[in-house]
């Protein structure tokens, strides 16, 4: 197809979808400084009279909407604006997304701290300040073959419209690092977000709107719905505009995904397990154990959550985790600490009781867990431990707080054994301290997680420390792995029969 020919369809379909809109009235706002790609360049006579065909229900909201259908609407329109702007559009917004997250992080850390009230400030701010290690549009590079036959190309393409569940507990950082994967592979993106990270993350899509129709005329690329809930929710996944999901949550947002019909990318829960052999060195695998199990409050879901160590390091084990920043509980204070973190419903048909956690302890500061077990600590103590059983309730449940479990385990094999059941199948994370190269391949092996760390802490497995990119959507039950701009894309081959192959 020619590049008039091109232009000219796009223009078209511009159009419709602004007839669609039902208006053809002009903003009122300054027009916005022209995109520098060249496609814009050249379908444009610079007027910006073809920008203005839109419904003016869609204009003015910066991505933030009352309702689902509208954000759809509004970012397929944006979606088609993008394919205009072409890479240099793309690449834009990449880099005012991961500037505004770092100029942002401190305030925007705070707004979200102050309003789901889990975590720690400076790793809110920290995990802000890393969006620049988010891959972008350099990351999708086509695929060629040369042969007698001709050449052919393939390609990653966008689908259109992303529709994107969000967390609470990284809520700015996760739709950050999102615009950016499916931004950079030339996609649009409406959000649901968590209902008690909500506020904020409206402001972080409402400021990289502004900034990015500024700059590029785009108005809508990343949407949200101002107060999500199971309608919304509902609504983004059944609209025909929504080509594809993307799920970062718990158990229940993944399973209502996969039951949408539509195709989804699922970022689901977790629960790593530790495994500490004799071989490793303990101040390091106590460093490492401290540094992941403590970020954010244990909010990550790839962060530590229980260890299960060889029986003849584990008291030296301990002694470093002690000198190193964090404080062991009594078996008596662990048990006030239990009791006050979980909920017991009784077993059905004369089962055992079933733990689950208290949320008003998720994310919470190890001195309000030290006064809920009974014990005074340092004020700047990372991380709690203490020694419990395989099956006790902080083993078992993702229970996301600085509080690690302590298992001795009589071998390597039971330390794989618990290591599997505890993670229950997500096939998440799953972290070894070990220079055992035999160990450490059985327990790869054995746990076939997404992601397996050996001898650092969680973070390292998401570049951060170890090699590597980052994304705090990790495609966990569905496969697709730490995700990136390729994770959401079409791949399209085009194929030029016996010529252009040039030697
Ligand atoms: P959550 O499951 O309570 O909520 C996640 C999102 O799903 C929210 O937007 C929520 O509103 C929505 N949601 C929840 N139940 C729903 C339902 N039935 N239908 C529709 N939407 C629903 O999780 P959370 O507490 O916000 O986050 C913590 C969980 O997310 C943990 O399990 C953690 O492991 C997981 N997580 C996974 C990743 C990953 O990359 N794999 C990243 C972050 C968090």
């Amino acid at each position: 197809m020619s590049a008039v020919n091109e232009t000219l369809i796009r223009d078209v379909v511009a159009e419709v979808l602004g007839r669609i809109g039902g208006a053809t009235t002009t903003t009122t706002r300054p027009a916005p400084t022209p995109t520098s790609s060249p496609a814009a360049k050249s379908d444009s006579c610079g007027c910006n009279a073809k920008r203005a065909t839109s419904a003016p229900a869609l204009r003015g909201k910066f991505g933030v909407f009352a309702d689902a259908n509208e954000a759809c609407a509004a970012a397929q329109e944006a979606f088609v604006q993008l394919q205009r702007g072409g890479m240099a559009a793309r690449r834009k917004i990449e880099e005012i997304v991961k500037a505004l997250a770092e100029k942002n992080a401190e305030a925007w850390g705070k707004i979200e701290l102050d309003e789901t009230k889990i975590g720690r400030l400076d790793h809110k701010i920290a995990k802000l300040g890393l969006i620049k290690l988010v891959p972008g549009v350099d990351w999708l590079r086509p695929d060629a073959r040369s042969g007698d036959h001709g050449i052919t190309l393939e390609e990653y393409t966008p689908f259109g419209v992303v529709g994107a569940i969000t967390p609470s507990t990284h809520s700015i950082p996760t739709l950050s690092g999102n615009i950016v994967n499916i931004c950079a592979a030339g996609n649009a993106v409406v959000f649901n977000a968590h209902p008690s990270a909500a506020r904020c993350a409206a402001v972080a899509v409402r400021a990289y709107n502004e900034a990015i129709y500024r700059e590029t005329g785009i108005e809508n690329i990343a949407c949200i719905i101002e107060k999500p809930s199971l309608d919304s929710f509902n609504a983004l996944c059944r609209h025909e505009n929504t080509r594809l999901l993307l799920v970062t949550g718990g158990p229940m947002v993944v399973k209502a995904a996969m039951q949408t019909g539509k195709r989804a990318i699922c970022a689901g829960p977790g629960n790593p397990p530790v495994l500490v052999d004799d071989t490793c060195c303990p101040t390091r695998a106590a460093k490492a154990i401290i540094s992941g199990g403590a970020f954010d409050n244990n909010l990550l879901c790839i962060g530590e959550k229980q260890v299960f160590v060889l029986d003849n390091v584990a008291d030296q084990l301990m002694q470093r985790l002690a000198e190193n920043g964090a404080v062991k509980l009594t078996s008596a204070q662990l048990d006030n600490l239990t009791k006050a973190a979980f909920t017991f419903k009784e077993g059905q048909g004369g089962g055992c009781a079933h733990a689950s956690v208290n949320k008003d302890y998720i994310g919470k500061d190890t001195s309000v867990l030290a006064k809920a077990a009974g014990v005074n600590i340092p004020a700047d103590t990372q991380l709690l431990f203490a020694e419990t059983d395989a099956q006790h309730p902080f083993v078992q449940e993702e229970q996301m707080m600085p509080m690690l479990p302590i298992v001795r385990v009589k071998s390597v094999e039971e330390g794989i054994a618990l290591s599997l059941q505890s993670e229950h199948g997500y096939k998440h994370t799953a972290i070894i301290h070990s220079h055992d190269v035999e160990n450490i391949t059985a327990m790869a092996r054995a746990l076939d997680t997404t992601l397996f760390v050996k001898n650092g802490p969680s973070p390292a497995g998401l570049g951060l420390g170890g090699e590597g990119y980052l994304s705090f959507s990790i495609a966990t039950p569905t496969g697709e792995g730490i995700t990136n701009p390729r994770t959401f894309t079409r791949v399209r081959r085009c194929v030029m029969v016996d010529n252009l192959r040039i030697y």
